[in-house]
């Protein structure tokens, strides 16, 4: 590790390693830094993304695919379910990965471009200068060093510290980090090309329940609900536990983790003087469905982009680099972000009873294409009264 570099990434997930491969593909000297001891353990994730979305980035590969998904089913409490067409199911949860081996490939192939790469280093505080971020104190083996570097690249993940340290507002209200636990279960029956997610108040207040298969008998199950809902008996591993009891009583859980995901807007800002924050860091995972893989990537890659021109110009200001702000806030991604918030801020006041007149109201139809806009597009569409209330949302949706 060197003592300046032209960008210094802090977090070794995939908006790190995006981020870090990016900028090292244009030519600029790029170091990531990574707390664990290993890249891309423990996993704290149902693995779950779109098939075109991860095009975007880099090519499907069977050493780091568990599962190829063709269709979704949804289930609400009395047991109605929306079945939705393989050829319309893929493109929202098209592949499992196993993410222990996709995260390593993506620092790898940010190291093959070029960058630096060091596990086991912790940024600790980051350098400042008149205000301005200059790099990071890191910590590594009972060292300390400085690393300076025009940008650092914030994508330390949801329970970053690093941007809030430079004076950006990192808070997430206290409902809206959906607070998660999973088992990964073997020697279950499955469907093993679908996903199946519950939804429900008594079964996942606020939230739902996910079967994301990894094989012919094998699944991650898991729960995410929010923390107002939790209490003694209530915390999501107890939700967790009833429903594997019902559904998969002769599963054996290879692997439990818990984690949180933030479902609520991204941060106000994610840009300050030589300063960018990525992913779950900036809080731009999907407030709807709580996936942020393709998210931080998106993020890492564009603000790397962003910081390679910024570089080049000489000017590594908060204005300079506010570009990257404004882009992804426009994209698609962005655009989508501030839509599902409204809808996930729709759907956790339904009851039960609401929720299973919705889907049944569209159990039989064929939806043309999935993704989670036509399917609240068509749910509000088919259900002209008991959605008086949701004029609002169409409004502010369509
Ligand atoms: C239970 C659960 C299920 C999920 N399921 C899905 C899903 O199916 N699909 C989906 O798209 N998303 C899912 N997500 C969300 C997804 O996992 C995250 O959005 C994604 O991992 C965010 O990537 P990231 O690179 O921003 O952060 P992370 O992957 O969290 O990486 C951040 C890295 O920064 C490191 N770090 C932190 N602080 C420092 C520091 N000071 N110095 C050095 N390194 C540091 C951390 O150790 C970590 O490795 C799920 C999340 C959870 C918790």
């Amino acid at each position: 590790m060197k003592d300046a570099y032209d960008i210094l990434v802090i977090g070794g997930g995939p908006g790190g390693a995006m981020a870090a491969r990016t900028a090292a593909e244009k030519g600029l000297s790029v170091c990531l830094v990574e707390k664990r001891p290993a890249i891309g353990a423990p996993v704290r994730c149902a693995e779950g993304i779109g098939k075109e979305l991860l095009q975007e980035f880099i090519s499907p590969d069977p050493r780091w695919i568990s599962a190829e998904i063709d269709s979704a089913k949804i289930i609400v409490p009395d047991g109605t379910s929306l079945q939705l067409d393989p050829q319309f199911a893929g493109n929202e949860v098209g592949y499992i990965l196993d993410r222990k081996i996709f995260d390593r490939e993506l620092v790898w192939k940010a190291a093959e471009a070029g960058s630096d790469v060091q596990v086991k280093t912790r940024a600790v505080a980051p350098i400042l200068e008149n205000g301005t971020v200059k790099g990071a104190r890191l910590e590594f083996c009972g060292k300390v060093k400085d690393v300076t570097a025009p940008v650092t690249i914030a994508a330390d993940g949801v329970e970053s510290k690093f941007a809030r340290w430079c004076g950006i507002d990192t808070t997430i209200p206290i409902r809206e980090l959906a607070t998660c636990a999973q088992y990964l279960l073997t020697d279950i029956d499955i469907e093993p090309h679908t996903t199946v997610f519950f939804l429900g108040n008594t079964i996942a207040p606020e939230g739902y329940i996910w079967v994301f298969p990894k094989g012919e008998r094998s699944a991650n199950v898991g729960i995410g609900i929010s923390p107002r809902c939790c209490g003694p008996g209530r915390r999501p591993k107890d939700y967790l536990d009833r429903f594997v009891a019902d559904h998969f009583p002769r599963g054996k859980p290879i692997e439990c983790i818990v984690g949180g995901v933030p479902v609520c807007k991204p941060l106000q800002t994610t840009v300050a003087d030589g300063l960018m924050v990525v992913g779950d860091a900036a809080r731009v995972s999907d407030p709807l469905t709580g996936g942020g893989i393709y998210n931080t990537m998106f993020t890492g890659k564009l603000a790397a982009e962003v910081a390679a021109s910024c570089i080049a110009q000489g000017d590594c200001g908060c204005e300079a680099l506010s570009v990257y702000d404004k882009e992804w806030r426009k994209s698609k991604m962005g655009k989508a972000i501030e839509r599902n918030y409204k809808i996930k801020e729709f759907f956790i006041t339904l009851s039960d009873e609401k929720l299973n007149a919705l889907v049944k109201s569209i159990s039989h139809i064929n939806l043309k294409e999935f993704s989670t806009f036509t399917l609240v597009r068509e749910l509000i569409t088919r259900n002209p009264k008991l959605l008086l209330e949701l004029k609002a949302l169409k409004d502010s949706i369509s």
